[in-house]
């Protein structure tokens, strides 16, 4: 099977082909990259428009053979992105002639990790940027065993460095700047199975602005974000008896988180498994190979369907292309 997917639920304006007989992934993704602040989503949307058309022409040149299905970023995202990626998919799914298959993008997050990984059920941790999870799967859906109870972790990282004047995205600059920081308090907030990020990303602010050097508090924000992503996710180890962790989202792209979940996976004999970079990151590389299980399953839509959900929830997709015997 060979699957054309497009991504754009906010600022990667993205299309890949996934070759299953060549275990192969093209991506061309063009990144939109506001010139001031943070995502602006007519921008985002504008620059879609744009680039959509382009990113898919390249991926359709690159592809070897005909292409037997399309899939695309049904949400969450930001509205305007997804209905204008929504549109193109749509139009080249009826001009192909293939089915159409809608992607909840978390799904997508953390279904290229336990692909590629081989593992059986995974606990697995989507931090990105407008959302951070914990998964697990039971009885044909993966169910939100912990998230955030206010924004994104990558969001609250990208509104300190906003604050301190730094271009979009951030949490690139604070990992540099980190390792020169040492530690200074900052709020650590676990609820639960839950975590907040906004209290520690104002006191980060209000550590800046009192004259903190901004490498230590930089270095402090990581720390503490990133100890409590893995306090949760080593207690859904625990709570649900698994031994293996996939992480998935933009911010995986992170050493210190890497080392840190690698580490306390380690302590307790589990296997952890982060993808290569260019899966981590927003990317329709992954939404090429969950729309290639998907279309295998039968799990495709009709046009009249395909509404798109910027709130569509990890929670709210029937996984059809797992068998019972993986729950
Ligand atoms: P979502 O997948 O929830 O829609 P998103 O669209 O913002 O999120 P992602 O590509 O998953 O996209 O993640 C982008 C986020 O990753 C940004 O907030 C960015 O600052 C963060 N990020 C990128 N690189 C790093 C890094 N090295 N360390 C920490 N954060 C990073």
């Amino acid at each position: 099977m060979r699957v054309l997917g497009i991504e754009g639920t906010a600022w990667a304006a993205s299309a890949a082909v996934y070759d299953e007989d060549a275990d192969s992934v093209f991506i061309e993704t063009d990144a939109y990259q506001p010139d001031s602040g943070g995502i602006h989503p007519r921008e985002a949307a504008e620059h879609m428009s744009d680039a959509v058309p382009e990113v898919v022409e390249t991926a359709l040149a690159e592809a070897d053979g005909d292409i037997d299905a399309v899939s695309f970023s049904r949400g969450p995202g930001l509205g305007p992105c997804l209905r204008t990626v929504g549109t193109a998919a749509r139009a080249l799914a009826q001009t192909l002639d293939v089915p159409l298959v809608g992607v909840n993008h978390m799904v997508a997050h953390l279904e290229i990790g336990r692909q590629q990984s081989g593992f059986d059920s995974p606990v697995c941790l989507n931090a990105s940027g407008a959302n951070a999870h914990v998964l697990g799967y039971r009885n044909g859906r993966y169910r939100v065993l912990g998230e955030t109870m206010d924004t994104g972790v990558g969001n609250a990282i990208d509104k300190f460095t906003r604050h301190v004047g730094w271009s979009h995205p951030g949490g690139p600059k604070v990992e540099e700047a980190a390792k020169d920081g040492e530690y200074v308090e900052l709020p650590y907030v676990v609820k639960g199975m839950d975590f907040s990020f906004s209290g520690i990303m104002s006191a980060a602010k209000d550590a800046y602005d009192d004259g903190t050097p901004v490498e230590d508090v930089c270095y402090s924000l990581q720390e503490n974000v990133f100890a409590m992503l893995t306090e949760v996710a080593e207690r859904a180890l625990s709570l649900t008896g698994s031994d293996e962790l996939v992480l998935g989202g933009g911010v995986g792209q992170n050493a210190r988180l890497r080392e840190m979940l690698g580490e306390m996976c380690d302590q307790r004999g589990a296997s952890f498994h982060a993808p290569e970079p260019r899966f981590l990151r927003d990317n329709a590389g992954m939404i090429a190979v969950l729309g290639a299980e998907m279309a295998r399953a039968g799990d495709t839509i009709s046009v009249e369907e395909s509404a798109v959900d910027p709130d569509f929830r990890p929670d709210q997709v029937d996984v059809t292309w797992r068998s019972d015997e993986e729950s």
